[in-house]
């Protein structure tokens, strides 16, 4: 590695490269390729940035797999040129984003950090440069002459999180994501200091790194209210072509023991369509048979999400399901930690 490492900035789209336009009031995207002529702030840090832009930037809302595996192309074919990378995305699915790159990239070795803003950098009170510029800081990090972060993380408002661990809670608020089951990996305050043993380390035999592009997006998240219809339910369960659903359900992963409720579950189980338990709490995990009512979902193979979060577990069934595995194996490997998004206990 040369003496500064090179970082990629890869701009998606979102608030975070927008300016605004002083005479019209309105919001405009600007050339990314110039942002280090727009945030002179960034020829301070020790590191050398390029940056590449899509071509034509998407709000976050417009996100989909094939721009998922736009994103893990860039990382691709950059990923030996460059030490880090720094991926924006507006912040409204930067939860979902960010958690499937986590999956779609195996043996990472590098840091991938995800950011945005809520304001555009060209406002005044914006906190775009902050979280850009810190981001590239965290990217640029080393100790002993390796990269410290090697996962795809998320930064945002003094905090970086594991990606896959984030959920996006206010529209308002600077401080926009949390991560309600794993603790911050690193906080930025008058330091820059890293919770060094909560981060996840690279496989020590530095394995190749794999890129998975192919996802399956026939699934659905079902969340559970109290009077939902059992037609509605059924009527999901009964979409063709449907491979998979993340059952949002009540507290420690319960839900209705009616017949009528769990007949449609069982029988889209045994037709082969994956159904995973997560629970609608921000923080706490499913613990199936815990109570009677979550004891005939396990009995019926709904597959235990523990403490996963609702972004990634749709990320995570997007992932395996493309896998051809059976049965068996799709429940070992979705109930099982692969990129650090589930708390094994
Ligand atoms: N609507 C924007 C987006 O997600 C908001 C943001 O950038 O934070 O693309």
């Amino acid at each position: 590695m040369a003496n500064k490492p090179n970082i990629l900035l890869i701009y998606t789209g979102g608030t975070i490269g927008m300016i605004k336009d002083y005479k019209t009031g309105a919001l405009k995207a600007f050339d990314f390729s110039q942002i280090v002529d727009k945030i002179p702030e960034l020829q301070q840090l020790n590191c050398i940035i390029k940056s590449i832009s899509f071509d034509e930037p998407i709000d976050s809302s417009n996100m989909n797999t094939r721009y998922y595996a736009d994103i893990v192309s860039i990382v691709e074919e950059n990923y030996t040129n460059f030490d880090g990378f720094v991926v924006l995305t507006g912040s409204d699915t930067m939860s979902y984003t960010s958690s499937a790159i986590s999956f779609m990239l195996e043996n990472l070795q590098k840091p991938i950090i995800f950011t945005g803003s809520q304001l555009p950098i060209g406002d005044l009170r914006t906190d775009a440069k902050e979280n850009l510029i810190t981001s590239i800081e965290i990217a640029s990090a080393r100790k002993d002459n390796k990269p410290i972060i090697s996962e795809v993380c998320l930064y945002f408002e003094y905090k970086l999180y594991r990606a896959n661990r984030t959920t996006k809670i206010s529209s308002e608020q600077f401080e926009a994501f949390t991560s309600m089951n794993f603790p911050p990996l690193a906080e930025s305050g008058v330091h820059l200091s890293f919770n060094l043993h909560l981060i996840a380390q690279p496989k020590k035999d530095k394995k190749e790194l794999i890129v998975r592009k192919d996802l399956v997006d026939e699934i659905v998240i079902l969340k559970l209210f109290p009077g939902i219809s059992k037609q509605v339910v059924k009527s999901i369960l009964n979409i063709s072509n449907l491979k998979g659903v993340v059952l949002e359900t009540y507290g420690a992963g319960n839900a209705p023991n009616s017949k009528s409720f769990i007949q449609p579950i069982k029988k889209a189980i045994e037709k082969g369509v994956k159904i995973v338990s997560v629970t609608q709490c921000k923080s706490g995990r499913v613990i199936m048979g815990h109570y009677d009512t979550s004891l005939l979902l396990k009995e019926i193979g709904v597959i235990n999400g523990k403490d996963i979060t609702t972004e990634s577990a749709v990320a995570k069934l997007m992932y395996l399901l493309n896998k051809n595995l059976s049965k068996k194996e799709f429940k070992v490997f979705f109930e099982k930690s692969l990129r650090g998004e589930i708390s094994e206990k």
